[in-house]
């Protein structure tokens, strides 16, 4: 499968709706940006300094773009600030496609919908009749409403999370979980240079003339760097405390 475009939508000065201190301009960038970063090699961002609706105003934008698969990402607005939800909006002379059907579920996931099945068939926006007298696969995300606390937190807040799971739709499987965090050993002990070995390593030494130590710790040559941390503070903590 060709690169899929995913434009994150106004921009060029025209920050879209906001709501809550945000804007919906700056938000589906971030959100475009955490979806490149998951899945690199099966999307493509927009140009995020250009307004695509406003370039294929002027004749380019869809006109030029090479790409045949197009996701390009909003949010609502309501004054009514309980209003909320998404859903999907696609030409209304086609029926939703796979990839159209796994990304109302993406929606329905994070905020619930705001249409009845999700999809709102439309044929009065530039981009997507351009779309379509071109050919090319064409669908807008509706990511709730920014005028609504929770489906700001669930898009906005929580971006990388909404990120993980339109990835998911877009490449119909699921993403390995991040990795879990390093043990406190690997953390601890990257932090010990050469320097710090040696000095670990004259401790013990002088922790068994000292006979702080058994002799069994003169073979400090081979500790590892937890060991020369664990001796070299208990080295540290006998001498102290005079055991
Ligand atoms: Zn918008």
């Amino acid at each position: 499968m060709s690169k899929i475009l995913i434009v994150g939508g106004h921009g060029a000065g025209d920050p879209g709706a906001v709501g809550g201190g945000h804007n919906e301009r700056d938000a589906m960038r971030l959100l475009a940006k955490e979806i490149k970063a998951l899945i690199p090699s099966y999307v493509d961002v927009y140009d995020t300094n250009l307004n695509m609706f406003r370039e294929t105003d002027k004749g380019k934008g869809i006109y030029i773009t090479p790409y045949q698969n197009i996701i390009e990402l909003h949010m609502d607005a309501s004054s009514k600030t309980n209003v909320r939800g998404g859903h999907v909006i696609i030409h209304k002379n086609f029926k939703p496609d796979p990839l159209d059907l796994r990304l109302a579920n993406a929606i329905k996931e994070r905020v619930g919908w705001s249409r009845k099945d999700g999809f709102d068939y439309r044929n009065n926006l530039l981009n997507l009749n351009i779309c379509a007298k071109k050919g090319i696969s064409y669908r807008l995300l509706e990511l709730g409403f920014i005028s609504n606390e929770q489906d700001r937190a669930r898009i906005i807040t929580e971006v990388k999370e909404t990120a993980r799971v339109i990835a998911e739709a877009i490449t119909g499987q699921k993403l390995d979980k991040p990795a879990p965090p390093k043990k406190e050993e690997t953390i601890v002990t990257q932090f010990l240079n050469e320097t710090g070995r040696k000095a670990a390593r004259n401790m013990i030494k002088k922790g068994v003339e000292e006979k702080l130590f058994t002799s069994e710790h003169e073979n400090v040559g081979k500790y590892s760097d937890t060991e020369l941390i664990s001796y070299g503070f208990a080295y540290i903590d006998r001498k102290t405390n005079n055991k």
